[in-house]
């Protein structure tokens, strides 16, 4: 092991012959990708290459029990760190529990699954190393070293904010978890509570209660511009725990994200110049700004198709998500620029009204059918609604205008 970073010692790569996979970049994507092809295909060979110390940043990834598809659960169900049976939603005066099993997986528990995969000599992890060219069979590192590969996936992850191009809206977070000397009232997620002031857009208070006495607590917000402030989030999470009487806490870690959600651009994986997963790709969820659902059908694509096939085989994944991907765009567009941003809470409200556990659970794994995607806009229109807009969203193509996937770097929590 290595001491300073608890991570296995690197073997090293001058002497690597051809492999069947390059991996580039060392998040969430790349991470099940060699979860994936370890399972399936168990004598391939890979490296992947992350530019950090360690592997996959500091997040905490949440998802439904159901976005794991039965053919990834063997090797994606030990993903699972914290499990709960049930979620809570308060919008707009309403209460509603979702009885749908709510998991979440840190990025330390990530990687102690990822990194002992390469114990075995055919595959290898490099960390501290940046690739700095991609072509379809090659990678070439900063140092000026290439490696050869039947299939390289370009999994770096978001590419730097162009704001200006930007077509849509985004989920943007603070959040903060927080030890407190007593235990919290909740066992269950509330991932939204929107009992706080609304400014920004509509504005909710996110919370997952990881011990009883270990919650994180997130500012979160659905707003038309990328900016957000530590300290005004911290205000907001501080004033709501305290109006549930806790004062006394301390701040063991904290996490930060700008997800774009938008109204045009390109869908999952086309267009692209070469192979490429997670947020490089395009694969994620428009309407919500996650990706782990998509990330682990992307994976397991990859883990059971031969390297050969990849480019055929992940254009297909991309024609089974494309009417979903223009829907979700739809979706934004309602919500960023057909109602106001007061009465936003609104569509939240009634997708938790007219939709059934099995729709939630289709939509959250952007597996929803076309019935659910018209039980989610028919009906009656929220106030504040823009007719005239509305009509004629239904009928606009997606622009062409890129999308931005702004930096998700991760915060150092202070002192
Ligand atoms: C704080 C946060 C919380 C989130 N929570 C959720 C959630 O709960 N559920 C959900 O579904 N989604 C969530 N998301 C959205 C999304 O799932 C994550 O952003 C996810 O990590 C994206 O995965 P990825 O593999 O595409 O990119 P990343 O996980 O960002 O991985 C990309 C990796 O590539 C490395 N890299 C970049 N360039 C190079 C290079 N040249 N050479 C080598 N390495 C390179 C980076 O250092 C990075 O480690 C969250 C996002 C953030 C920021």
């Amino acid at each position: 092991m290595n001491p300073k970073n608890g991570l296995l010692e690197q073997r090293p790569y001058d002497e690597v012959p051809r492999v069947d996979y390059v991996l580039v970049g060392g998040g969430l994507q790349s991470g099940l990708m060699a979860l994936a092809i370890s399972h399936h295909q168990p004598q391939a060979s890979w490296i992947l290459i992350e530019q950090q110390e360690k592997l996959a940043g500091n997040h905490t990834w949440s998802f439904h029990a159901t976005d794991i598809p039965e053919s990834c659960s063997a090797w994606a169900e030990p993903l699972a760190e914290y499990r709960w049976p049930r979620y809570e939603i308060r919008v707009g005066g309403r209460v509603r529990t979702v009885e749908i099993p709510y998991r979440t997986c840190s990025s330390e528990h990530f990687a102690k699954l990822v990194m002992p995969l390469a114990q075995q000599a055919h595959r290898r992890i490099l960390t501290n190393t940046t690739v700095d060219e991609i072509a379809p069979t090659r990678v070439t590192l900063s140092d000026g070293r290439r490696i050869d590969a039947t299939a390289v996936i370009d999994n770096r992850g978001p590419v730097p904010p162009n704001v200006r191009n930007f077509a849509g809206g985004f989920q943007k977070f603070w959040g903060f978890e927080l030890e407190f000397n007593a235990d919290w009232p909740h066992a269950n997620p509330i991932i939204m509570d929107d009992q706080i002031d609304q400014q920004d857009g509509f504005r909710f208070i996110y919370t997952l209660p990881m011990e009883r006495r270990r919650v994180l607590v997130e500012d979160t917000r659905f707003s038309n511009t990328p900016s957000i402030d530590r300290e005004e989030c911290l205000e907001r999470v501080r004033a709501y725990v305290n109006s549930r009487g806790y004062h006394d806490y301390r701040i063991v870690r904290e996490e930060q994200g700008v997800l774009p959600m938008p109204t045009g651009g390109s869908f999952p994986g086309s267009g692209l110049p070469r192979l490429a997963g997670g947020y490089r790709g395009g694969w994620f969820h428009a309407a919500t700004g996650y990706s782990f659902s998509m990330a682990l059908q992307v994976a397991d694509c990859v883990a059971t198709n031969p390297a050969e096939r990849l480019p055929q085989a992940l254009q297909e994944l991309s024609h089974e998500h494309a009417w979903r991907a223009r829907f979700a765009r739809f979706l934004n567009r309602l919500l960023f620029e057909l109602v106001k941003p007061k009465t936003r809470y609104q569509i939240f409200r009634r997708f938790y009204r007219v939709l059934d556990e099995p729709a939630i659970a289709r939509f959250y794994g952007h597996r929803f059918t076309p019935l659910d995607a018209f039980r989610m806009v028919v009906g009656i229109p929220p106030m504040g609604l823009r007719p005239f807009q509305f009509l004629r969203s239904y009928t606009r193509l997606p622009s062409a205008r890129a999308v931005i996937q702004p930096s998700t770097q991760p915060h150092k929590v202070p002192g």
